[in-house]
């Protein structure tokens, strides 16, 4: 039995022998009761519940593309670039090669396709009016500078006119008097100073005339083109703090449908510059303190303990996670390097290509949230980087409320037997490589190194 209560203060990890059965127990009718060791969450999963579908069937065929309209469905297309902010780089493809184009002028949008898109958000999480108003921050001159050339052009000035037009349209302001030059340039500035910004994919749909409707997820994108958008967040991310020395850490996540909380059905990342860790990275780092080795004792060795990894390469491994609300793989990086923009560019493939391959076992039907984490800005403790992925397929309800017990629908064990059998048709298709799949896992203690870098 698990009540809430048995679940051990931080204080008492360090020294103490690990007891996974305080976190993790199979019941003799098959529930399981668990307990997430980093946030403390009590989750049960019942049997039985885990037959329900999971995909969400109606985001997929809704009947054959029209050739030519499949690169204009949303404001994330790229048919549409002036449906969002302005935007701040984006990457293209010539053949093999990739290259970043800074700051594109409004005239050149259409000259090139984006592979990957950085842009603002049009509707900020953290404005830049709370970083001016809470901390004195002033973006850098260079900022208000690409603002002032941006608007010096008639089709850039007409590209702020709209946007903002359009976010005034959804304001319950009735009616509103036209603004002049100088309201819009100020009211723009957010575009170009501000920390919350999408990396956007280029398809929306799987290209091919007359085929179903495909949205393109994170697993339908190649290996290749993971692994930028992976680097290209990074890079964002790395930008985002260059730029504000207020922020302490940058949220990265990606919603994945509806369900999950994404207002568009295109494929993007968010990242949102924050002035504190949040408390659920404070809570991991406290753990850290008192106990630097926790992540291999209470992610990747209780993982290879209870036969719950589900793939790994030299570089990272992932596997069914315990104690969540919802379906959860954790992704983990194995290297020595704690953040993410320090891995070498072989470490960083390595970690693209088990997300990449989670996502392409998962399918696109199914809703789910990627969130990121790793060392913030300002703490000099070593956390490895790592990447929760979240099926969305359940609404916890008034039992949950009413209890703080979360119903999870699959048990760890069935999580990982609905992505292991995918992984290796998968495989077999040629569509992932270079990993190894459940029991060819080579699995040691501490296969997690960053812990041999924090002193
Ligand atoms: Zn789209």
């Amino acid at each position: 039995m698990l009540p809430i209560a048995s679940y051990r203060s931080v204080n008492e990890f360090q020294d103490s022998s690990v007891d996974y059965s305080h976190y993790y127990n199979i019941m003799p009718d098959g529930t399981v009761k668990q307990i997430n060791p980093f946030t403390g969450n009590e989750v049960w999963a019942v049997p039985g519940r885990s037959s329900r579908p999971l995909t969400n069937s109606s985001e997929r065929s809704r009947g054959k593309l029209i050739t030519g309209e499949e690169d204009a469905i949303c404001s994330f297309c790229s048919k549409r670039y002036f449906e969002t902010p302005p935007e701040k780089f984006r990457w293209v493809r010539d053949g093999e090669t990739w290259r970043k184009i800074e700051a594109v002028a409004p005239e050149e949008y259409f000259t090139t396709t984006a592979e990957f898109r950085c842009v603002p958000n049009l509707f900020e999480i953290v404005t830049l009016d709370y970083w001016k108003k809470n901390y004195g921050y002033e973006p850098p001159a260079s900022e208000a500078e690409r603002l002032q050339v941006y608007a010096a052009s008639d089709i850039g000035m007409q590209h702020l006119r709209d946007v903002i037009a359009y976010k005034q349209s959804l304001s319950n302001q009735a009616t509103l008097p036209p603004l002049t030059d100088a309201e819009i340039l100020e009211r723009s500035e957010f575009f170009f100073g501000g920390c919350h910004e999408l990396i956007n994919a280029r398809r929306h749909f799987v290209a091919g005339e007359g085929i179903d409707q495909e949205l393109v997820s994170s697993g339908l994108l190649t290996p290749e083109e993971h692994y930028y958008y992976t680097r290209i967040t990074i890079d964002a991310m790395e930008g985002i703090v260059a730029r504000n020395r207020y922020v302490r850490y940058v949220s990265i996540f990606q919603n994945w449908l509806r369900p999950a909380g994404a207002s568009f059905d295109h494929l993007h990342k968010q990242l949102v510059g924050l002035d504190e860790w949040g408390a659920s990275v404070t809570r991991q780092v406290r753990m850290l303190q008192s106990n630097p080795n926790a992540f291999n004792e209470y992610a990747s060795n209780f993982a290879a303990m209870y036969n719950l990894m589900i793939a790994e390469n030299d570089h990272a491994l992932a596997f069914a996670g315990i104690g969540h609300r919802y379906p959860t793989i954790e992704v983990f990086s194995k290297s020595v390097h704690a953040q993410p923009g320090e891995h070498t560019d072989e470490e960083l493939r390595g970690v693209s290509d088990l997300i990449h391959a989670i996502h392409a076992a998962m399918g696109p039907g199914i809703s789910c949230n990627e969130e990121w984490y790793y060392s913030p800005v300002d703490t000099i403790v070593k956390m490895p980087w790592h990447i929760l992925i979240k099926w969305r397929v359940n609404v916890p309800a008034g039992f949950e409320g009413g209890t703080s017990i979360y119903i999870n629908p699959l048990t760890p064990l069935e999580l990982r037997d609905r992505v292991v059998p995918r992984l290796y048709e998968l495989r077999n298709e040629k569509r992932v490589s270079g990993i190894r799949i459940a029991a060819e896992c080579q699995l040691r203690p501490n296969m997690l190194e960053y812990v041999s870098s924090q002193k």
